[in-house]
């Protein structure tokens, strides 16, 4: 075994944050796309500091246009995860992104992108479902239309809402009517607090928005309270270690939440949040994990068995899933 094939389950994944360099620079060169500032000279994206990061980013999604453009990322995404192991993986989706929150817009995106997604799963074994995201920083009118668009999309393929976005914009509460329409809808929920919030976002978010996972969600380690309630209600943290230190969302990795909230018997998982922008994969979350606290495989196949258990989809997926973690045990 080796930490490349073991088999992982991977719940926080932005689909346009996930896109790999080469499948973007392919896209911008058919479009006739002038992208090479935000490339590196090795072809991975380039940047200098923070604000060079969002320009890159931006840059990068640019080309990503038709339902199309979409159907191929997710092929492309999906083959680069598998690369990695990752067996099962759900993809935050934003209608914002896709079809600009029309419903009609958005289901032919969605089928479009469900096609890659099976696809994918023929060609590379892996499992996808599809979360709706809406973004923060958009504030809760377009909230409303991406649980809309949400609502009406439910199905095999679309099981999940969420919300991510700049945090510090809005309050939980403001999102509270489109959470429950999602709810109401048959969609099970997530949201991100406490990247960049305090232990009273992700309180408020569970208080208000009802979510049975949190992205992120780190910062609850500074209320112990907090934390006992969040073990004891089983609620999930789709924790993203390698970016909350490139980011600076936390200190080094030695000093990640992540050891402490799982010591204190909260359901921690673990994510790449938007790998290639930064410079990360779940091969190289896991060598991280092991070198810095000293978890092996069997950490990371409890890790992964309580991912599974937290994962969006139905029994008969699960079960399926559960078998290809079984092949290294
Ligand atoms: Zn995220």
């Amino acid at each position: 075994m080796t930490y490349r094939s073991l088999p992982k389950v991977e719940l926080h994944l932005h689909f346009e944050g996930a896109a790999p360099p080469e499948f973007i620079r392919q896209l911008a060169h058919e479009k006739k796309v002038d992208l090479s500032k935000i490339f590196n000279s090795d072809g991975t994206y380039a940047y200098r500091d923070f604000d060079h990061f969002l320009e890159v980013y931006e840059g990068a999604t640019s080309v990503l246009k038709s339902p199309e453009d979409f159907a191929r990322l997710c092929t492309a995404v999906a083959e680069q995860s598998a690369q990695h192991g990752v067996v099962y993986t759900e993809l935050f989706i934003s209608p914002d992104f896709c079809g600009g929150s029309d419903v009609s817009a958005w289901r032919e995106y969605l089928a479009a992108i469900k096609e890659g997604a099976d696809k994918a799963e023929a060609q590379h074994g892996i499992t996808i479902k599809g979360v709706a995201t809406c973004i923060r920083h958009f504030g809760p009118e377009m909230a409303k239309q991406s649980a809309l668009c949400a609502a009406e999309t439910v199905g095999d393929f679309l099981t999940g809402f969420g919300m991510g976005g700049a945090e510090m914009m809005h309050r939980p509460s403001d999102f509270a009517y489109s959470f429950d329409m999602a709810r109401e809808a048959g969609l099970q929920l997530t949201c991100h607090a406490g990247e960049w919030g305090g232990p009273d976002m992700v309180a408020d978010t569970i208080n208000d928005l009802r979510v049975e996972r949190i992205g992120h969600g780190i910062n609850a380690i500074k209320d112990r309270a907090l934390v006992d309630r969040i073990a004891a209600a089983g609620i999930v943290l789709e924790v993203c270690p390698g970016s909350n230190v490139f980011l600076n969302a936390s200190g080094d990795l030695k000093d990640h939440p992540i050891k402490a909230l799982r010591d204190a018997g909260v359901k921690v998982t673990v994510s790449t949040d938007d790998p290639p922008f930064f410079q990360t994969t779940m091969t190289k979350e896991y060598e991280d994990l092991a070198a810095a606290f000293g978890w092996d495989e069997t950490d990371f196949n409890a890790l992964n068995q309580t991912a599974l258990d937290a994962a969006f989809c139905d029994a008969a997926t699960k079960d399926k899933i559960a078998k290809r973690l079984e092949t290294t045990k």
